[in-house]
């Protein structure tokens, strides 16, 4: 993952604990880099990491000293220029093999399951817009379908198009393992445990990845009025899509996209453990108060007005007014992770209409046929 010129006291910032505690953080002062980037770096553990870093010149900024800096320059800047999204580069006959960098669980000891940042080296030849999705084909042979490869599994994209290391070169993914209990002992049954997700989560750096894509339309980042308002919903690893906007929103540096509208994310997770890149959403609350807002939904901790468990539609219903009128000015809302979170928010907003003498359905008509409505789940 090199970079292609030196950047030798470059003004760059990169994320290394993205988890937003001091769990996986390494903190470094100095900020000049060397001829490469630090992907590789975010494997070894925090001993060897800090000695690496004191041997070689080459540094990273943590995400809590990017907090205090002004945005990062992203290179090439070419990557603004296609008119049309990137399609389908890779298909499953002839996906691209590309390379784990670093697989990093983000989420703390409390957490119900684990799910890991992962970043991929496609060294440029695997571009993607924010808000799609990359297919991954697990190593392996189809249970059940001999001789050939497993299907392709899709996974949101993370990171912008520039990536984490900000060159262009990198996409990041939000995986959570996919593990199976027994419903009756209730004990884990790794035979049973999903092929791709912990084929993910257990990688290491320079493992092969088959790749294919980049695929998606629907939850691309319409950039055309950059005061425009995004209310983003997620519940889990759905606020993959949503890190990466929000990165190009506030911590990147792109001359052709400079964000003055709202964004507001709501995000819902078991608990404060499992909360995902709390530390990269605090920091744009801190630096751009005018332009963010983040609500969580801790559904373990918390109690909703009824004292039942707290999810995303409960925040939502706390904030309905303002909601909708958001909305009735054009507002984008986006949704997205796992698809029994529609039900409820679905039953919320109509809930909300009705309260206010409004008919859902017309409203959700007229919002689908506005683009404001966007939908991923899985
Ligand atoms: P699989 O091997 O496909 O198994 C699926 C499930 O079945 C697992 O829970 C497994 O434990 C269970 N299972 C296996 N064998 C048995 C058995 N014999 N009996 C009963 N159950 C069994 N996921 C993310 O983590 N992050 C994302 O950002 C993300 N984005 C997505 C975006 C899109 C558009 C879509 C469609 C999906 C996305 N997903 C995402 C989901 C992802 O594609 C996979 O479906 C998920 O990772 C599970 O795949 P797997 O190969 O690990 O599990």
């Amino acid at each position: 993952m090199a970079l292609s010129t030196p950047l030798s006291q470059m003004s760059v910032a990169l994320p290394i604990g993205i988890d937003g505690s001091s769990r996986s953080m390494i903190k470094v002062q100095s900020v000049s880099f060397t001829e490469k980037s630090c992907g590789p770096l975010l494997r070894l553990d925090t001993v060897s990491r800090k000695l690496s870093l004191k041997k070689r010149s080459k540094v990273c900024m943590s995400l809590q000293q990017q907090a205090s800096r002004s945005k990062v320059s992203v290179t090439p800047l070419e990557l603004e220029e296609p008119k049309e999204t990137p399609l389908n580069l890779y298909r499953p006959k002839e996906p691209y093999t590309a390379k784990i960098v670093s697989v990093e669980r983000i989420v703390g000891p409390q957490a119900p399951g684990e799910t890991c940042h992962i970043v991929i080296d496609h060294d440029g030849k695997v571009p993607y817009w924010e808000g799609q999705s990359y297919g991954v084909i697990p190593p392996g042979e189809n249970p059940k379908k001999p001789g050939a490869p497993h299907n392709v599994r899709l996974y949101s994209i993370a990171s912008t198009r520039y990536g984490d290391s900000f060159d262009g070169k990198t996409a990041s993914l939000c995986v959570r393992r996919a593990q199976y209990y027994d419903p009756e002992t209730g004990k884990e049954d790794p035979s049973k445990a999903g092929v791709c997700s912990n084929f993910l989560c257990n990688a290491k750096p320079g493992d092969k990845v088959q790749i294919t894509g980049p695929s998606g339309k629907v939850m691309l980042l319409p950039e055309e009025d950059p005061k425009a308002t995004h209310i983003m919903i997620a519940t889990g690893t759905g606020v993959a899509p949503f890190r990466g906007y929000l990165r190009r929103m506030f911590m990147e540096d792109v001359p052709t996209f400079k964000f003055d509208g709202l964004a507001w994310l709501f995000l819902g997770v078991a608990n404060s453990d499992s909360l995902l890149y709390d530390e990269e959403f605090s920091s744009y609350l801190k630096d751009y108060p005018e332009n963010f807002r983040y609500d969580k939904a801790l559904s373990r901790e918390e109690k909703n007005k009824k004292g039942g468990k707290m999810y995303v539609q409960d925040k939502i219903e706390e904030y309905s007014d303002e909601i909708f009128k958001l909305l009735d000015n054009g507002a984008h809302i986006y949704f997205c992770g796992l698809k029994g979170m529609m039900p409820g928010i679905q039953d919320t907003l109509k809930r909300v209409a009705e309260e206010r003498g409004e008919s859902w359905e017309q409203k959700l008509t007229q919002l689908r046929k506005n683009k404001q409505w966007h939908v991923e789940v899985y």
